[in-house]
Parts: structure tokens; C-alpha cells; sequence
């Protein structure tokens, strides 16, 4: 039986900044929208295909990122285009053979990378072997308008970008405008389908009918001052004076299991819910006022398509930073790293500045994007059916 199926193969790393939410994102639309017709494969080029210790790049950023200042010197380190070219080129020679194979092994008709050091490599070798031209290469830009300057590489069919400012960098890096789509950073098909009724929402989610609701994330791993600032929530939406409750908590911790335990063990006085990690977040931000986040770029796009404003608490530094302004300067929500201050914030959010509040999640809604990933795969599909008119039917990997 000859397999007709076209072959998406997506490059991704496990280092937090949504690169596993993108990929995940476009493979579920691909199935939604094309059904067998396509086979999307999602790998890790460096831990499933690379030796050590190209292979440990993933457990290196969790390390990292966790200290923070070796890694803010490692992602300003790497930035400018005099240290990184020798870098990658050193690294290409040595683990050129392993990710050739895990490229080619899928047997790709478009390749999409959604990580930042998975452009540069891959397509050197592409080029090299002359497969540049019959595979497709494009990156889906999943940063909201910093852009690391590897992201971008001149030989790539197309490069889509979440927001005009990304666009603008990708041109300042030599892109062409035919290179470049803007169609926002692609979320989770699940997002896109119309919201359910708030307190339908609640029920199934056991949450409380009435009160406003917080909810508190710090990304898949549950990062920042997550624990701080719950438990000054308990305190801020709570008038210990009338023993009246201002609003409920939804904390949702990821995978990161010792928080979990440590919220647990707290004791509360007000409603509140205390999660891992979840599969269902378009209901829990359906269910929620506003959000309490790091500055990841997935939870703020999830965020503005449910129209909830933000409060960003943390960012990691580098890569995340420029989502800060993103937000802020749209007017889609605030900045503050105090778990003091932001209680306060809340609390004024329930109370007096409700206002301020509906404002926000209308500035919110307007930067949503909910169809951005439909139109990503859309145009992958139709890079697909241009290579497949004008290819040879006798071209086969080597
Ligand atoms: N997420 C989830 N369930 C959880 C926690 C997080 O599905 O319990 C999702 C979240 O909705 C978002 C992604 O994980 O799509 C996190 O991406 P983001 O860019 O915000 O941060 P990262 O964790 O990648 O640094």
C-alpha cells in the first residue's frame, strides 16, 4: 500500500516561550482541517537526534532560566550575529550527519520550525544537499515582538510572525516581504470555537457562581512568584473586618507539582481552586475575569482571545521581555512584579476599578488573533500543492 499522506515534520525544543503550544497548536488544526490527508509529525531535533551535549540543550535552559542572570548573559550572549554565525557553524559540523537523518527520516514535504536555533542548522544542511528547493522551510515566530535575531534566516519560504512589530524585525533582518505573513501566533484550535456562557462554565469547573475570579498561571512549568502572590490574594480579596469575600482564586500550577502541594497545604479564606496541569484552558479562562501570568507568549495570546486582561508578574528575560510592552502599550493590561501590589490590583479590579477592568478585556479582544493558526496552516498547505505541480514524480530522498 503506497502511503499518499503529505508529511509535516515541526522542529520544536522543550524550552518554555510556547514552542511546544505552537507545535501542538498547528498539528491539531492540521488534523481538524485535513484530516488523513496530512501526517504532522512534531520532534525535538536536538534531544531526540543529536549527541551529547547538543542533546542536553533543552535541560540546560530549564537550568538556566531558573538563574536567571547566566541566563539573560547566555540569550544576549548568543544575540549578536559575530558570536552566533561561528557558533552554529561549529555545531553544524559536528552533528550535521544526526539531524540530516532525523530531517530526512519523516520524509517532509514543508518543514516548520517554531524554535529559535532551529533555523540556521537544518537549512545549512538543506542547502547543502540541494533539498532547500524541493522542502519547504518556514519558522512560525512564536514571540510577540522582541524576536531573537536567530529567528529569522533569509532562506526560509516563509516566516510567519505573530504581530507587525515581528514583522518589521524579520525585515530588518534581510526578509523579503513575500517571505513574511502576519497572522498572528497560532493557538490551539480549541480557542477558536465560540465561548461557552460564563457560569455554564463554572459549574462544570466547580467554581463559585458569582464571585469574580482571578485566575493565576505561571506557563506549563509554573514559574515566578506564583505562591507569594496566591496567598496575598487570600488576603486582598477578603475584608477580615465584615467577613466578606471580594472574589476566588484559580491557580493553575502546570507541571510544576511542588507548588501544587505547598498551595495545598495552605490554608484559605477564600474560594480556591488549586491545579496541575490542565488540557481544558479555553474553559478556565472562559470561566475567569483576569489572569494573572508570566509573560508567555501563548497564555497572552489564549488571554486576548477570551478577552481577559493580564496582569504579568514575570517574564523570562530575553525571550519574553518585549511581551511586556506588547500588553501594556495596547492597553491590554499591567505590569508588576509585587504579589503586595498585585493583590491590590485585584481586588481594585473587583471593586472600585471595574471599569478600568471591562476596558481592558475590550483592548484584549481587539489584539486577539483566533484564526491565525487556520490561516498558518492554510498557507502551509498550499506551499505543499505549488511544490507538488512543479516536482518531479520520480524525486526521492537520498
Ligand atoms: N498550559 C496548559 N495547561 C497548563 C498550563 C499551561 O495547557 O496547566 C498551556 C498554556 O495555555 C499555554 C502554554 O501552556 O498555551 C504555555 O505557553 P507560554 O508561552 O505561556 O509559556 P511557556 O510555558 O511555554 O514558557
Amino acid at each position: 500500500v503506497v502511503d499518499k499522506r503529505k508529511r509535516v515534520l515541526i522542529l520544536m525544543t522543550d524550552t518554555g516561550g510556547g514552542h511546544r503550544a505552537s507545535a501542538e497548536a498547528l498539528k491539531a488544526t492540521f488534523e481538524l482541517e485535513f484530516g488523513d490527508e496530512y501526517e504532522v509529525t512534531i520532534t525535538d531535533l536536538w534531544t531526540d537526534h543529536t549527541p551529547w551535549p547538543f542533546n542536553q540543550l533543552p535541560r540546560s535552559y530549564s537550568f538556566l532560566v531558573k538563574h536567571n542572570t547566566l541566563w539573560k548573559a547566555t540569550f544576549h550572549g548568543t544575540a549578536p550575529r559575530f558570536i552566533h554565525q561561528p557558533h552554529f557553524a561549529f555545531t553544524s559540523v559536528f552533528i550535521a550527519r544526526k539531524v540530516m537523518r532525523g530531517l530526512l527520516k519523516h520524509r517532509p514535504d514543508v518543514i516548520v520550525s517554531v524554535h529559535p536555533l532551529m533555523q540556521h542548522v537544518p537549512i545549512r544542511l538543506l542547502k547543502a544537499r540541494g533539498l532547500l528547493r524541493k522542502i519547504p522551510f518556514t519558522t512560525v515566530v512564536t514571540d510577540l515582538s522582541t524576536g531573537h535575531p536567530t529567528w529569522f534566516h533569509r532562506l526560509v519560504t516563509r516566516c510567519y510572525c505573530p504581530a507587525k512589530e515581528v514583522a518589521d524585525r524579520a525585515l530588518r533582518a534581510g526578509l523579503k516581504p513575500s517571505q513574511i505573513r502576519v497572522f498572528g501566533l497560532p493557538i490551539r484550535p480549541s480557542f477558536c470555537r465560540a465561548v461557552r456562557p460564563k457560569t455554564e462554565l463554572r459549574g462544570e469547573l466547580g467554581m463559585d457562581d458569582d464571585l469574580p475570579a482571578v485566575l493565576l498561571m505561571g506557563g506549563g512549568e509554573g514559574m515566578g512568584p506564583v505562591e507569594a502572590t496566591a496567598k496575598a490574594l487570600g488576603k486582598s480579596l477578603y475584608d477580615e473586618q465584615t467577613g466578606k469575600v471580594k472574589g476566588q482564586l484559580v491557580v493553575i500550577c502546570g507541571r510544576n507539582k511542588k507548588l501544587i502541594k505547598r498551595l495545598q497545604s495552605a490554608e484559605w479564606s477564600i474560594p480556591v481552586l488549586i491545579k496541575g496541569f490542565q488540557t481544558n484552558m479555553e474553559k478556565w479562562m472562559g470561566a475567569c475575569d483576569c489572569i494573572i501570568t508570566k509573560a508567555g507568549p501563548g497564555t497572552i495570546a489564549e488571554a486576548m482571545i477570551r478577552g481577559l486582561p493580564l496582569l504579568l508578574n514575570d517574564y523570562i528575560a530575553g525571550q519574553e521581555v518585549g511581551n511586556v510592552p506588547y500588553v501594556v502599550n495596547n492597553g491590554a493590561g499591567k505590569f508588576c512584579k509585587d504579589p503586595k501590589q498585585i493583590a491590590k490590583i485585584i481586588a481594585d479590579w473587583f471593586g472600585p476599578k471595574a471599569e478600568e477592568l471591562q476596558e481592558m478585556s475590550g483592548n484584549a479582544l481587539k489584539l486577539a488573533r483566533p484564526d491565525a493558526v487556520f490561516k498558518i496552516v492554510h498557507d502551509l498547505d498550499e506551499l505543499v500543492r505549488q511544490k507538488e505541480s512543479v516536482a518531479h514524480p520520480a524525486f526521492a530522498f537520498s
